[in-house]
Formats: C-alpha cells, structure tokens, sequence
C-alpha cells in the first residue's frame, strides 16, 4: 500500500515553509530528501560509534567497520551485483564516471580509439572522456537522438568501428526524462565486444536496477538522488574489470604493501578507495535504500509514472507551454518553458510561490544546442510528491504567464 500522508511524515521539511508559502519541492533530479530514518542513523553513529574504519583493532572501529562493509554489502543486494566486492563506494556519480574514464582509457585505449557517448548525456558523462581526449588522443563519437528525446538505435549501430573500446551512456535523461533502452544498447555492444558504463543518477532512485539483467560493465548513481546523505556514491565495476583496472587514487586503503622502491595494492573495492571514506554517509546510504525498498521500488515506480502522467496532462493544457522531452517512455522529470518568458524568471517567480523548480542549462550544454535552447525550467517528482503539489505548479505557472 502506498500511503502517501505517513511517507510525507517521514520527511519533515516538507512541511516547511518557504516565502511562507508551503513548500512545493519539485527539484528531485537535483537532489532528494532524507527520510527520518536515514537523518537518526548518521546521527547514532557520530553519537555512538565514530571511530576510523579499516584501521583499528579497537572496538569502536570494528563496529564502524562493520557498518560500513554491511552498506557495501546491503547495496550489492539492492542492485544485483554478484558480490559486495563489486561496489566502490566513491562521492557520488561524477566521482564513479571520473574513475573509469580515466583508469579505463589508461589501461585500454590508445590514440585514435573511440568512446561512445550520447547527445543527452549530463557534463559529468562528457568532460571525464574529453579530459582523456586531451590526455590521451582518443575520440568521442555521439548517438543522436530524435525532437522527442529518444535515442536514433539505427544510427547507435553505425557508430561502431573496431577502434571502440567502451560505451557510456545515462540511463534516464536528467532534462527530458527519457528513459534510455540500456539493456538492448547493452546487448548490442557486446556483440561488438565493447563494455558499457551506465550513469545511473536519474534512474537508480526511480525504479529497480538489476546489474545481471542489464549485464552492464559499470553503473554509478549518487546517495543523495536516491534520499541517503550527499557525499557519497556507488560506483558498480564487473569483478574481471575491477580486476583489470589501476588504481585511480593513492594513499591509505588502498595499498597492501609500501616501500620506497615498490608499492602493491589491495584488491578491488578497496583498491579504488584511498583514504578515509565518508563511512558515516555510506552507512545513512544504506539505511535510505532499506527506506525505499520498504516501500518497494516497483511501488515507487508506477506511482510516479502516474504522477508525471498527470503533471504532462495538466501542463499541457497551458497556453503556450512546451514540454523538451516526449519519449514515449519517460520518468518523472519535465522541461519546460512558456511562451517567451525566460526560464530564470519562471523559476524566480515560481519561487515566490513556495514552489522549487530548477532553471538553466542543467548540466547538459550539448543537448541545450541540440535543442536550440539555452535553457529550461524543470519540475522533478520524487516518492513522497501528490497530485495536489502538481496543481499548485500548475496555477504557479498560469499566474506567472498572465504576468507577461
Ligand atoms: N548524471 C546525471 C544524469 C545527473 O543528473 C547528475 C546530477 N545532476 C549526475 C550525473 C552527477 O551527479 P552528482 O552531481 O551527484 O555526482
């Protein structure tokens, strides 16, 4: 049963006020609430058990060790990785994209090899493999996609040479909420013997990611979209890639053995985590994804379905408003603008009404030019918004329209 009011309980701040106005918070791609939950356990912790993890014979470190390796392993479980030693915890998805491109084109790619990506990718799927086009000469090739937002999958195939090495592609746009077909893009990469990372950021909070279904070769999403603490992250590696991979960092963590002449590393996760890891945030991650598989992300995911069914309805029927992004299948995020009305003013004056949308370019310049935009205004749903919020966006924009 989805019980939307004791959800709401759950998060007390959206009972604020803003502008005193009560608040609309519609900007969940940008980042989600805490639960209750997940805001008492990082707080037990510092209370409690705070000690550094990994390094102390001591009982409290034991115990902050503990949690931490239970995180690991409760997150191998929600995605289906085949083991916990599969999950680097990193600080959030761009950290994850950082780390395979460049160990990835350090250790596979050479001049003139090639890295798949796609025109709706968010900056941090784009300017990692652009640093290794500098560094290393490799070659960026972009899968087009149509005025609705979908991928062109025919023009996808074509792409590929024998000079690809890797494709990486986000699973659901943080613009236009298209939700990409990964696992058949997946599929088809294989067959061409190139591995995918999958940027998990938009998809990971809203509906079940499966790594032996999807079988991708990487995935990270980001602890703070999917309600647990900001700061951390998942980075999902295959065990042979892990394997195969060098370091990204140095320092404490991950080694096994130092001289002056040699170093030898631990093996993967600990290999890709040097330093002192936000084991506090990896913990409250943990506790926020026992809070949404309570709730059950396939709960989670036909709710919201229903909920960006309507605010498409009802936006829609607002004079001059068009929607970027009509992929016919599409996640609870809506760009939008209206009229000629700047996005920056829309989302100042929506603001004054208590409503929080995000405006600009959202970190997706190459798709603004692809749309021949310089930005939008958006609304994004996450698990504990209503119908009733979707109305108050909805006459926000109507007063802000009869302004102009
Ligand atoms: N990819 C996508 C699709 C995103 O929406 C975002 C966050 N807006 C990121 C990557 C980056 O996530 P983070 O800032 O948490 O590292």
């Amino acid at each position: 049963m989805y019980d939307i009011t004791s959800i709401r309980q759950d998060f007390p701040i959206l009972s604020r006020k803003v502008h005193d106005k009560p608040l609309v918070y519609l900007d969940n791609a940008a980042t989600t609430q805490k639960p209750l939950c997940v805001l008492d356990a990082m707080r037990d912790e510092y209370l409690n058990v705070n000690a550094n993890v990994h390094r102390g014979v001591h009982w409290m470190s034991q115990q902050a060790t503990d949690l931490y390796e239970a995180a690991r392993s409760r997150i191998a479980q929600f995605i289906h990785a085949n083991s916990p030693s599969e999950i680097v915890f990193t600080r959030g998805t761009t950290e994850g994209l950082n780390l395979i491109a460049s160990t990835f084109a350090q250790e596979m790619m050479k001049e003139g090899d090639e890295v798949i990506i796609s025109t709706m990718e968010h900056h941090s799927n784009i300017v990692p493999w652009q640093l290794q086009v500098a560094r290393r000469g490799i070659v960026l090739k972009v899968i087009p996609m149509n005025d609705k937002g979908e991928l062109l999958l025919d023009e996808y195939e074509k792409l590929f040479s024998e000079k690809t090495k890797i494709v990486s592609i986000t699973q659901m746009s943080n613009v236009l909420g298209s939700i990409i077909p990964v696992k058949q893009m997946i599929a088809t990469a294989h067959r061409h013997g190139v591995p995918v990372m999958v940027d998990g950021a938009q998809s990971a909070p809203h509906f079940a990611v499966d790594m032996q279904d999807l079988d991708c070769d990487f995935f990270a999403f980001s602890g703070h979209k999917i309600y647990g603490p900001t700061g951390i992250g998942i980075l999902y590696g295959k065990e042979k890639w892990l394997d195969r991979l060098p370091p990204y960092q140095g320092g404490g963590e991950m080694i096994s053995h130092v001289s002056f002449d040699r170093v030898t590393f631990e093996k993967p996760p600990l290999k890709f985590e040097a330093g002192t890891p936000d084991y506090v945030a990896a913990h409250g991650l943990a506790v926020a994804i026992d809070y949404v598989d309570k709730i059950g992300m396939n709960h989670i995911e036909a709710y919201e379905h229903e909920l960006t069914n309507y605010a498409m309805q009802q936006l829609q029927q607002i004079e001059g408003l068009k929607v970027f992004g009509t992929a016919d299948h599409k996640g609870g995020v809506i760009s939008f603008q209206v009229g000629d009305i700047h996005h920056m003013d829309m989302g100042t004056l929506l603001d004054q009404l208590g409503i929080a949308v995000r405006t600009g370019h959202h970190c997706a310049q190459p798709l603004m030019e692809r749309l021949g935009i310089l930005g939008t205004a958006r609304a994004s749903f996450g698990l504990y918004n209503t119908k009733e919020e979707i109305d108050v966006l909805v006459n926000g924009i109507e007063r802000v329209r009869r302004m102009f």
